[in-house]
């Protein structure tokens, strides 16, 4: 499992970034070892300077890495616009958050499992029975160090775009009020719609095939990034 069992991590860098136009500050996780080696576990980006209006909490994304979704595009799953819908809507907030997860890239197993699972899917396998058969569980994340990130940066309420109760009720948990869960659902694609039909039905996901409500600001018929 790539989640460290430890579950505070230390700030270890800190500073603004223009993401698309609009500066956040960009903030790297952490854990330092006995001999001074770094190993990097979440990046956030916070709104500068948030607009704190009737005590309205800020609007989080707490996101998984994904190679082939975030980096590539690829349309086997939904979170390159799921990352995409979500930066846009932090970012329109001004008062938001995203708090990337490094190291949870194939729900947790990593990728090199994650494409080995592809590997099975490929050959008949669902996203749920691929993993089985791999020797992981469905779900492996923990999102121990993503609230802790939360409370590094001052933050114990948000709004969550999530379609994912589990996070809701492990953020409650820890101690991270969720006073909002805001859908992020509707990207599919040819490719997906079997794995978001696997998440809304077997694991409990909400909305993933289609959000009940829109997102703040954005529309939800945005294309994928990369689309024209
Ligand atoms: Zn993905």
């Amino acid at each position: 499992m790539t989640t460290s069992d430890e579950t505070s991590v230390a700030r270890l860098a800190s500073a603004p970034v223009p993401v698309g136009s609009t500066l956040m500050q960009l903030t790297v996780f952490g854990h330092v070892g006995a001999d001074g080696q770094e190993t990097e576990e979440v990046v956030t980006l916070r709104t500068i300077a948030p607009r704190r209006e009737s005590g309205t909490p800020p609007i989080a994304r707490i996101h998984s890495a994904c190679f082939t979704g975030d980096v590539l595009g690829s349309e086997k799953c939904d979170c390159g616009p799921q990352l995409s819908a979500a930066l846009e809507t932090i970012v329109q907030s001004h008062n938001g958050v995203l708090v990337y997860m490094l190291r949870q890239e194939g729900r947790g197993i990593g990728l090199a499992n994650k494409i080995r699972a592809y590997a099975l899917q490929a050959a008949g396998h669902d996203t749920i029975s691929a993993n089985l058969a791999l020797g992981f569980p469905a779900e492996g994340r923990d999102f121990r160090i993503a609230a802790d990130c939360l409370r590094h940066l001052g933050i114990n309420r948000v709004r969550l775009m999530t379609n994912n109760p589990e996070k809701v009720g492990q953020l409650a948990t820890l101690g991270i009020a969720v006073e909002d869960r805001v859908p992020l659902g509707g990207f599919r694609t040819p490719f997906n719609e079997a794995y978001l039909e696997v998440k809304d039905r077997l694991m409990g996901h909400l909305d993933a095939l289609g959000a009940t409500r829109p997102l703040l600001g954005h529309p939800l018929a945005a294309p994928p990034r990369g689309a024209s």
